[in-house]
């Protein structure tokens, strides 16, 4: 688009009436103004989208200019159509792998290239995907069937290159999503070295819901007078999440969730927890107690996380217990709760946890069961807030029932019996323990 047209279209977005644009909410203009192709408009409104979320708005129109640019947005706020769309329509007349998007996790990747697939659909536009976990060879097929887009976990990219499958030497664009995971996830020397194949002269977009020191440095390196795109204040939850803790002595975690189960009206729940161990502990204590839960962590294969994420998609679990690795950035249509059966150990982790509930537009909640040692957790998490999150208890919850007798040997077989808790029962509630409101505590 020529440099004019652009200004012009730019200003007039401008001047449209923003709808609560700090939070991401949609903008009040059709997506054709952001000067996207007809046939991109018609694949977003066959995705149900009517207007632009804040940083799609303010991305797009950047990125079709060719510009590079950081762009950080809290989850859920729409930002990978904020990148896809502009690309569809930079890949409209190209012929071969223009554009790779790396991101951290084998789940993103098969999201991304499932909006893709979606957003393109009237277009010849092709892409590929390969990630760690599963054969090499349908991604070696799909990766000779000339693709334009490559979306890629690194390591797994890295295998391909090393292996003579992929080339990277026509790519245009560059998307490095959840850049802040992928420092987390130690892939930062993986990416430098996947840097150095790619054409110097490119355009770079760089995504990540916060900034920490490693990543504003890779950013300086890599991207040439980045325009900065950013939805709300960096980190920060959803405004349409409502947060609860829930104080409770360790023991009795598995009790109160499942009185919390018993007495939530929910669509469906993703339940944390810090490890695979636990994970796997809570799902088959809930499975015990007759809540069909599906298992999301690093520990199963490839096919059990697709089997488990696409049953927990469909409706089949309307409960899955994950690990943060396992679940970040996940998309999942109708999240009614996050419930953190262990306090997440940064803020961001807990932001991005609750943030997959929420999702565009719609209404979540969140609990956080509290022990006494992860008090000081929950004291960093409200620090970074700048507010206390509400505590509840549970009505009728025996806060003051013992631990089991012998938990090391037997934690296994014991865990998720509610029994224990229940057959004392006095009635007996803690009496700095408010009753939870009757929103939360629907039938
Ligand atoms: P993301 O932040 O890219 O993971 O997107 C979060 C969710 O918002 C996904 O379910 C998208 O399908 C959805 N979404 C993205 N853009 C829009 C839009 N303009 N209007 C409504 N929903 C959207």
């Amino acid at each position: 688009m020529p440099t004019m047209v652009f200004a012009l279209k730019l200003k007039s977005m401008n001047e449209k009436k923003h709808d609560n644009n700090e939070r991401g909410l949609t903008i009040h203009m059709p997506f054709s103004e952001l000067g996207l192709s007809q046939s991109i408009v018609r694949g977003v409104r066959a995705a149900g989208y009517s207007e632009p979320t804040a940083i799609q708005a303010q991305a797009i129109p950047h990125i079709l200019a060719g510009k590079d640019l950081i762009g950080t947005a809290q989850t859920g706020t729409g930002k990978t159509a904020a990148f896809v769309l502009p690309i569809l329509q930079h890949l409209q007349e190209k012929v071969g792998l223009r554009c790779l998007i790396l991101t951290p996790t084998r789940e993103l990747a098969a999201q991304i290239e499932t909006n893709v697939r979606e957003y393109a659909r009237f277009m010849k536009v092709r892409c590929a995907v390969v990630y760690g976990g599963v054969a090499m060879g349908p991604q070696i097929a799909a990766l000779r069937s000339n693709p334009h887009i490559l979306i890629a976990t690194p390591g797994r990219l890295l295998d391909h290159m090393g292996r003579g499958n992929v080339r990277l030497d026509g790519v245009e664009i560059l998307v490095l999503d959840e850049a802040d995971r992928m420092l987390d996830m130690g892939f930062l020397p993986d990416i430098r070295r996947i840097l150095q194949h790619i054409p110097k002269k490119r355009q770079n977009l760089l995504f990540s819901a916060t900034m920490p020191a490693e990543i504003e440095s890779l950013a300086r390196h890599t991207l040439a007078n980045p325009v900065k795109v950013s939805v709300g204040p960096t980190a920060t939850p959803a405004t349409n999440v409502s947060q609860f803790l829930y104080p409770v002595p360790h023991h009795l975690k598995m009790a109160m969730l499942l009185k919390l189960l018993h007495i939530t009206s929910y669509t469906s729940v993703l339940i944390f927890t810090r490890t695979k161990y636990r994970a796997d502990k809570v799902a088959s204590a809930l499975n015990k107690n007759n809540f069909s839960a599906a298992r999301l962590h690093g520990d199963r294969s490839q096919s059990q996380r697709s089997q488990a994420l696409h049953g927990f998609r469909t409706g089949r679990y309307r409960i899955m217990v994950a690990t943060d690795l396992a679940a970040r950035g996940l998309d999942v249509e109708g999240i009614s709760h996050v419930i953190n059966y262990d306090v997440p150990e940064t803020p961001e982790a807990y932001i991005h946890r609750i943030g997959r509930t929420a999702r565009a537009q719609a209404v979540g909640d969140a609990f956080t069961l509290v022990s006494q040692d992860e008090e000081r957790d929950v004291y960093l998490i409200e620090k970074h807030l700048k507010r206390a999150i509400p505590r509840v208890g549970v009505p009728d919850f025996e806060y003051s029932a013992p631990p089991p007798p012998k938990l090391a040997p037997t934690e296994r077989r014991h865990v998720g019996s509610v029994s224990g808790q229940s057959r004392r029962s006095n009635g007996h509630q803690r009496n700095d323990r408010k009753p939870q409101s009757k929103r939360f505590h629907r039938d």
